[in-house]
């Protein structure tokens, strides 16, 4: 029997996985390969951090979503592709062929590139990919938290770091939080006036903003680009993500960043077998910004083209939209809307994004 696998259980996945429990693909043997027996939804995390989430609320297990889909799942994780002999290598040294490939495994932040910029990084920094690990950890700060005030430094100026620092500033309202942006402007992928609210929300939230670089962090402290040393219990690593290291030498068309290179139908643009979606890859006709939303979006299209595939058929276009809205969180129950040129802010917007992400896990879940 021919055989599908499906690489990491993210966004787009998520939704494959759901419909082959009603929809299933005939003929084909399908196996999961995906290290975390759950998925750890990223926009509830801001949430869980701030306290109004506990972890179980942000998670939708694996095992009940692929009850009698008759899907293998592999607790494992890629190490290796070789695409053009159709076989991946698992950390556990063995092999996996497969006719067709689907990718799905988001992007990570390589330990290894971030210790060159940041010498330190590795040992004392809090990492938040893997998203697993993170939800793991945050619970030891918080503890820490209940016997000290501690000092936390929030590295990275982007929507993650942002909504971050003002979720920690909620939850340990005696700890001090500095957001360290880099020398992109704060929230740089916004506009003007998206980027202005989120500075005047950090400023009213009592987080210092620091324009300037983390180039290495020691214990008790992160040492900046200006020379000057930024005191810090707590150095949060926010500083965006990188395509995963098992891709270079995979024989897959790359962009110049290393994610996988995909056309209309998110289908590789080397080889017609391997299909990618959400952060883990690059649509070369129409790049999009790397977010949850537009790997959620691929979802469906996905599916379609994995079926047309295995059925001997032609794939169609996967069309995403222009604009998405984004929701950011400012810790407390307030949030920041942002969508093309317009954007808004209140409890309501905060309203809105819970009732969303609770309505995705909501989908999603089977147990
Ligand atoms: C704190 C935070 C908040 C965010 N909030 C938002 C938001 O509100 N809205 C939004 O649109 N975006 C948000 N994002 C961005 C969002 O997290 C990413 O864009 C999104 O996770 C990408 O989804 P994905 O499906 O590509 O991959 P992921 O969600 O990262 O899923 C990848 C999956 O693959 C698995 N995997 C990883 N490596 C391997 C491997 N080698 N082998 C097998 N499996 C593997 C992982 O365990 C995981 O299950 C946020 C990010 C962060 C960090």
């Amino acid at each position: 029997m021919k055989h599908l696998v499906l690489l990491g259980a993210g966004h787009a996945h998520i939704h494959v996985l759901s419909t082959l429990a009603t929809q299933p693909l005939p003929g084909v043997q399908i196996t999961l390969v995906a290290p975390y027996p759950r998925q750890l939804y990223s926009g509830m995390v801001p949430g869980f951090v701030a306290g109004h989430y506990a972890l179980e609320d942000c998670v939708i297990q694996l095992e009940p979503l692929l009850k009698n889909t008759g899907i293998r799942w592999l607790a494992r994780s890629a190490t290796a592709l070789d695409a053009d002999a159709r076989s991946l290598t698992l950390d556990d040294g063995s092999a996996l062929s497969f006719d067709w490939l689907s990718v799905n495994t988001g992007p990570v932040q390589d330990r290894k590139q971030i210790e060159q910029l940041m010498p330190g990084a590795r040992e004392h920094g809090l990492f938040l990919r893997p998203i697993e690990a993170f939800g793991a950890l945050w619970p030891r700060v918080t503890e820490l938290a209940q016997s000290q005030a501690l000092r936390v430094a929030v590295i990275g100026g982007g929507a993650a770091g942002i909504e971050l620092a003002m979720a920690i500033r909620h939850r340990l309202p005696t700890s001090s939080v500095t957001l360290v942006t880099g020398e992109a402007a704060l929230g740089a992928n916004y506009t003007p006036a998206v980027q202005q609210r989120l500075a005047n929300a950090l400023t009213q939230r009592g987080i210092t903003i620091l324009s300037d670089s983390a180039v290495g962090i020691q214990l008790g402290e992160v040492a900046l680009a200006s020379g000057a040393r930024l005191a810090c219990d707590v150095p949060l690593i926010a500083t965006g993500a990188q395509a995963p290291a098992w891709l270079v030498g995979s024989g897959l068309a790359l962009d110049e960043q290393g994610f996988i290179a995909v056309d209309a139908c998110q289908r590789s643009c080397s080889h017609a077998y391997v299909f990618a979606a959400g952060d883990v890859s690059t649509r070369v006709d129409q790049p999009l910004a790397r977010s949850g939303v537009y790997a959620v979006r691929a979802g469906p299209a996905l599916l379609k083209n994995l079926a047309a595939a295995v059925a001997g058929l032609e794939p169609s276009p996967h069309l995403p939209p222009a604009n998405t809205l984004n929701l950011l969180s400012c810790g407390d129950e307030e949030a920041i809307a942002s969508w093309g040129p317009f954007s808004a802010q209140g409890r309501w917007v905060w309203r809105l994004k819970d009732w969303i992400d609770r309505s995705f896990i909501k989908r999603y879940r089977r147990d």
